[in-house]
């Protein structure tokens, strides 16, 4: 048995992949440990989407490289976007790693642990340990779209789908073992299925885990614009366990940077979809991401995503100052030319006016009961999430894990939502299994 210490950071596709290799060390008869000091193996899950985060998983090689020398039997693996297909350049650079592996390439995992005496037979697992009320499931992995900023496509490769009936008979384990929501993970999650023989689609999908008994909620992330189409939606809007929850990247809110970008739809296209969406979904909580400073980016530009942000009114903007990656697109065919210092301003701005929009859409929950997922506790306060994704604090002197309970919301915040438990309603167990129609 040895201890086992998983680093990870960047999207929840990479969250997803660790709880994974987690499971199968702990199938393998291994436990986890606390921190690096603790462990006789660490993995790194790495991230390079943007250079601050290749940046710490250089400054976490170079610690580890440290602990290597005081501990030489110490085992280290490397996965994530990290590692490229240059594996022999990467073993030169970075002595003090043992094995490196690509994101979610567990074949090459198993190999290495089988050969190294780290595990026996197992070859199966993939499932994560300790199932929380929450589970994660990769649906697809890769993109093809390639973006011209993104780096995922030359990590991940091409898009590959999970068959369907294997996602069901996942998430029938994950159920059985606790889970009550599960999140459908892709990089473009709702291209699903069409590589796969007989093209089913992500609504398919959907209509086959919302038959499940016991499961609560089904969300999915993340969306591309031009995958999200009639069929998808009307699975959203029909489909009781589908959250009304929708991760629809928009990036930028003028056409010529959209260009740029490779986005490959323009920002009266996006609006078009959203008033679609919001057509047949008018409760629907929309969340997006945003890239300031593209090279050449002018002001007037940065002003139509501006504008765009204020028109559309999301719940959530993630803004990111854009980050020059080498080998895709954008590197090798414009300058980095927005200083640091616009980037900086422009992304503070998006934060300022996104703080409003939120705190204004957040505020209208005030004296109103919303469903939440109870995912654990924090400073004394139980959290979770409502189905629109809003993260929820309340007090309660009962163990909530893992129930579906009503919160009087009597605070709100751009970021959170605060109440009580609403005792007009009946017991909890009561209204869960009413409520689901399990
Ligand atoms: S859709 Fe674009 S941004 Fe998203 S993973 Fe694919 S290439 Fe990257």
């Amino acid at each position: 048995m040895q201890r086992y210490f998983i680093w990870t950071i960047g999207c929840q596709m990479n969250k997803a992949e660790s709880q994974r290799i987690a499971g199968y060390l702990e199938c393998a008869g291994h436990r986890a440990a606390r921190c690096f000091g603790e462990a006789e193996l660490v993995v790194l899950n790495t991230c390079v989407v943007r250079q601050s985060a290749e940046d710490k998983v250089l400054g976490t090689l170079g610690l580890l490289k440290g602990l290597k020398k005081e501990r030489p039997d110490l085992r280290i693996l490397v996965t994530g976007c990290f590692v490229n297909s240059d594996v022999d350049g990467l073993r030169k650079r970075f002595p003090q790693a043992d094995f490196f592996f690509g994101p979610g390439a567990y074949g090459q995992l198993i190999d290495w642990a089988l050969r190294e005496g780290v595990a026996g037979g197992e070859r199966g697992l993939n499932l994560p340990v300790n199932c929380s009320p929450c589970a994660l499931v990769p649906i697809i992995q890769g993109c093809d779209y390639f973006c011209s900023y993104c780096i995922v496509p030359y990590r991940r490769g091409r898009q590959v789908s999970r068959p369907l009936d294997e996602l069901v008979h996942e998430v029938q384990l994950l159920v059985k073992g606790g889970a009550k929501e599960v999140t459908l993970l892709g990089q473009t999650v709702d291209s699903y299925g069409h590589d796969l023989p007989e093209q089913p689609d992500l609504a398919d999908l959907l209509a086959r885990l919302n038959s499940m008994n016991g499961l609560a909620r089904i969300r999915f992330l993340t969306n591309h614009p031009k995958d999200m189409n009639p069929k998808l939606i009307e699975a959203v809007a029909s489909l009781d366990k589908v959250c009304e929850h929708l991760e629809l990247p928009v990036q930028a809110g003028n056409n010529d940077v959209l260009e740029a970008m490779r986005r490959g739809d323009s920002a009266e296209q996006y609006r078009e979809l959203v008033y679609a969406v919001r057509r047949r979904i008018p409760q629907v909580s929309l969340s997006t991401d945003v890239i300031v400073g593209f090279p050449g980016e002018t002001e007037e530009q940065f002003e139509h995503t501006l504008s765009l942000l204020e028109a559309i009114g999301f719940d959530v903007v993630h803004v990111a100052a854009y980050s020059p990656r080498p080998g895709t697109i954008s590197w090798r065919r414009y300058e980095d030319n927005v200083t640091r210092e616009v980037k900086i301003k422009r992304l503070n701005r998006v934060e300022r006016l996104q703080a409003v929009i939120s705190g204004g859409i957040n505020s209208q929950f005030r004296g109103k009961t919303v469903e939440v997922l109870v995912e654990g506790k924090k400073k004394g306060k139980w959290f979770g999430r409502s189905r629109g994704n809003k993260l929820v604090f309340f007090e309660d002197g009962n163990d909530c894990i893992g129930q579906l309970v009503r919160v009087r919301i009597h605070r709100t915040s751009p970021w959170a939502l605060q109440g009580n438990i609403d005792d007009d309603h009946p017991g909890k167990e009561e209204w869960k299994w009413n409520s689901l129609k399990a």
